[in-house]
């Protein structure tokens, strides 16, 4: 069994309104022994701005994990994790950002294709959407390449919101670019995610295994589990199947941070 979510979300992301407590005692209950909480921070255009996302605010979610890491101390470990989305919109603060805290691990992401949410580009035609899904995969590459990050989330989140607007836009079309983002990952001994928070509405995890495989065929050999839950009921949804792809696709299992170290989980014994 899997016993570490490594993307977890609580109110302390905009979009979440999970308390802390709650997500550890349904983590308990699960019999998990970790979880990553990895709240949002999301860089905008230069002229935008949004008030959660400052270092302050990263400070007091810190400062309510390490008061639960008390209050659970021998049931749970929480680590204190942040999800960065598109770093490379602002690289100087991201960079700041990342050496300013201790986070145990970081996840990167790209939600915001030309500055907008990727969940409101279902008004695009062919060519704005082929834009966008370049845009998307040259700002992963990007990220890839030269952010200081310890996994990539949801290497697909366009298959999501593509779902969402009727139709399916697989980035597996451009397996050229992915794979370049894949390789860039695998020689900087990166991790890639497996996001189960699809499989609550469609047959596939972010990414697929296929796009996984050619992660092995790159030389990846790490991977992290995260359900993405912003939700307490949502906290290692699928595990599962998430296990059995990885066994699937070659690796040798799954792996975990803690302090930003990364340590691989095997069935059965440790390395
Ligand atoms: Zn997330």
């Amino acid at each position: 069994m899997v016993d570490a979510d490594l993307h977890v979300h609580s109110n302390m992301s905009p979009d979440s309104r999970e308390t802390l407590d709650d997500i550890c005692l349904k983590a308990i209950k699960l019999g998990l022994k970790t979880i990553a909480i990895s709240d949002h921070y999301e860089f905008y255009w230069p002229e935008r701005r949004h008030p959660v996302f400052n270092f302050k605010h990263v400070e007091e979610g810190q400062e309510i994990i390490e008061k639960a890491r008390i209050r659970y101390n021998g049931e749970l470990n929480i680590l204190f994790a942040i999800e960065i989305g598109q770093p490379h919109f602002d690289f100087h603060t991201a960079k700041k950002l990342v050496s300013s805290f201790d986070f145990d691990f970081i996840l990167a992401s790209f939600h915001k294709v030309g500055g907008t949410d990727l969940m409101s580009h279902d008004y695009m035609n062919e060519d704005e959407r082929k834009r966008a899904l370049y845009e998307y995969l040259d700002g992963l590459l990007i990220i890839s390449e030269l952010f200081d990050f310890d996994s990539l989330a949801h290497l697909d989140l366009i298959k999501r919101y593509s779902l969402k607007a009727g139709r399916i836009e697989r980035i597996e079309t451009e397996e050229e670019r992915v794979r370049e983002i894949l390789r860039a990952l695998a020689i900087r001994g990166k991790a890639l995610e497996i996001n189960t928070s699809l499989l609550r509405d469609y047959d596939e995890t972010m990414p697929s295994a296929e796009i996984l495989r050619w992660f092995r065929e790159e030389g990846g050999e790490r991977i992290t589990i995260g359900s993405d839950a912003h939700k307490r009921e949502h906290v290692a949804y699928a595990f599962d199947c998430a296990e059995r792809i990885i066994r699937d696709c070659g690796f040798k299992g799954y792996t975990i941070y803690e302090k930003r170290k990364a340590r691989i989980i095997c069935p059965g014994r440790e390395e």
